[in-house]
């Protein structure tokens, strides 16, 4: 039988086949496509890749990752990072060290870096992140795209950032849902999903090609969350987006809901479906094939690519302190991460890697026209 029949067919009682004619979807919509199974999720994802080969291309863009820092002021409790972690050997690479890993970058035309650290929010920090930018930007003649994502800030110091040569950040608001987020966050000031949401939208208000994304298959979330994150980042009018499965980390305090998550397979299918649906619903954004997707299942990164995501964060930083980054377990190793490694996976699914391009969003330069963001590059 085939799977056009299966869908039709008034027996299977389904409307997948209506609801992918739609370009837009309603909450309802999305409950139901998040739980397609079988033949009704093939259908989903040969939809997402259909549009992802038609807006994008079947390519992806570079951001070399350099993960500066695990020092971390904040206690998220999904996060082997956090602040209490007392079992972490804490490091912070020196200015030199990152100056090298961004010159790498630029030699091997990457295009474009991501500086990511713990989140820690004082003037010492905010003075270091400027110097490092203007300096980024010299050593690489100004060419080198530069994404941060070091967490909630002053607007002031978002702005100096942006004008010290950062153009991208991104926030992950890791739920939508407040009360989701109160139970994975302490219940302080210091973590706060209102003062997430203004940052993001601070972000964005800067002339910023804001990210943002969630983590899929937290203990307490309902499929119903997931629909509504995606509702949020299409209404919020994000320009790029992270998601990956929530993989929890033996030294956190949510470990203690361990067995009342879903397997690990399945937080894999669900992210994948979530990645496929953003991808209709918004064309053309930037989208991340997560690390994360990889410690599940080895070709996890290329299922990702295959069907929606564009990017891909090959980890950069020195070997030496990749282990201690370790927001999740099982964090994949850097052999992975080499460019030939990659341009081999990615061969298997058609896919090339587009060197020497910042790879920017369409979305962005028709939400900065439509806002009219005086942009200065
Ligand atoms: S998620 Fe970010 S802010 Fe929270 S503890 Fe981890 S590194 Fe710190």
């Amino acid at each position: 039988m085939s799977a056009f029949y299966y869908l039709c067919s008034p027996m299977s009682g389904t409307t997948i086949i209506e609801l992918l004619i739609k370009d837009d979807f309603s909450k309802d919509d999305l409950v139901k496509l998040l739980r397609a199974e079988g033949e009704e999720k093939i259908m989903l994802f040969q939809k997402s890749a259909d549009v992802k080969e038609q807006y994008i291309g079947k390519k992806v863009w570079l951001r070399g990752l350099i993960e500066f820092s695990n020092i971390c002021g904040k206690d998220c409790m999904y996060c082997g990072i956090r602040k209490s972690n007392t079992k972490l050997e804490r490091y912070n690479l020196t200015d030199d060290e990152i100056l090298t890993a961004a010159r790498f970058a630029y030699e091997n035309r990457y295009a474009s870096i991501a500086l990511q650290s713990g989140e820690l929010e004082s003037a010492s920090f905010t003075n270091r992140i400027e110097n490092l930018l203007y300096k980024i930007k010299e050593i690489s003649n100004g060419e080198l795209g530069i994404t941060l994502s070091v967490g909630e800030q002053e607007p002031e110091v978002y702005k100096k950032w942006f004008d010290a040569g950062a153009h991208r950040y991104l926030l992950r608001i890791e739920t939508t849902n407040p009360d989701l987020y109160r139970k994975i966050h302490p219940d302080n000031k210091k973590h706060n999903f209102q003062r997430r949401y203004d940052c993001l939208k601070n972000l964005q208000d800067i002339g910023y090609q804001a990210g943002t994304g969630v983590m899929i298959g937290l203990p307490f979330q309902t499929t119903e969350d997931l629909a509504n994150d995606l509702l949020f980042m299409r209404d919020f009018d994000i320009d790029m987006v992270g998601m990956g499965p929530y993989i929890e980390h033996v030294d956190t305090p949510l470990i203690k809901y361990a067995d009342k998550l879903l397997p690990l397979k399945e937080r894999f299918e669900l992210t994948l479906k979530m990645i496929a649906l953003l991808r209709i619903m918004m064309k053309d954004i930037n989208m991340v094939a997560s690390t994360a997707q990889q410690t599940i299942d080895p070709e996890g990164r290329e299922k990702s690519v295959e069907i929606g995501a564009n990017i891909i964060m090959p980890n950069i930083t020195p070997g030496k302190y990749r282990d201690d980054y370790s927001l999740y377990a099982n964090k994949p190793g850097s052999d992975d991460d080499s460019v030939s490694n990659l341009e081999a996976r990615l061969a298997l699914i058609d896919t090339e890697i587009v060197y020497g391009k910042w790879g920017d969003t369409k979305h962005y330069e028709k939400r900065r026209k439509a806002e009219a963001i005086v942009y200065r590059r």
